[in-house]
């Protein structure tokens, strides 16, 4: 158990030394944040499961070549986010870890596609005010479904369970 705690630890001081050569704008464009929240669940994950145990080394790899990555981007870049990538595909799939935003995406597609069915029903009623009333209330319902949906987001994200 304490090894892959001191595992984190290594990666994570190592990220934190690389980071320090990105300015501000790469530093977003190569998902740092993002490399260390993968980083800490693929440590809680490793203990009961092989895959993330195997990305450990990945991971560690990537750290390594933070600094390579910032003087030649074009020659590391597709690697950097392809096991990115490779591991969120994993957490998500597998751990059923969410990304971040992917609540309100949905609140706000089942939404869409609520109107929209309404819109099509009856479109030739559109005078009627029961149904603007009725369209009003559905808008206010919706702004607060996405209201509820960022607000958990922010509440599991607060908990580094969010990708
Ligand atoms: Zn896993």
């Amino acid at each position: 158990m304490n090894t892959q705690d001191n595992w984190l630890i290594e990666v994570n001081r190592k990220i934190e030394r690389g980071k320090i050569n990105f300015p501000e704008r790469e530093y977003k464009k190569y998902k740092i944040d993002k490399l260390q929240r993968i980083a800490k669940l693929v440590s809680e994950m490793s203990y009961d499961c092989t895959e993330c145990k195997g990305y450990r080394v990945d991971i560690d790899q990537l750290a390594d070549n933070l600094d390579q990555l910032i003087l030649n981007p074009e020659e590391h870049k597709k690697n950097h986010f392809g096991t990115i990538k490779k591991i969120t595909d994993h957490l998500t799939k597998k751990h059923k870890i969410k990304k971040k935003g992917s609540l309100i995406k949905n609140v706000g597609l089942g939404s869409i596609i609520l109107i929209v069915s309404q819109l099509g029903k009856e479109w030739k009623d559109w005078s009627d005010p029961v149904r603007i009333t009725a369209v009003a209330i559905l808008i206010i319902v919706i702004f607060l479904a996405i209201f509820i949906g960022k607000y958990i987001d922010n509440k599991i994200d607060k908990k580094g369970e969010l990708l």
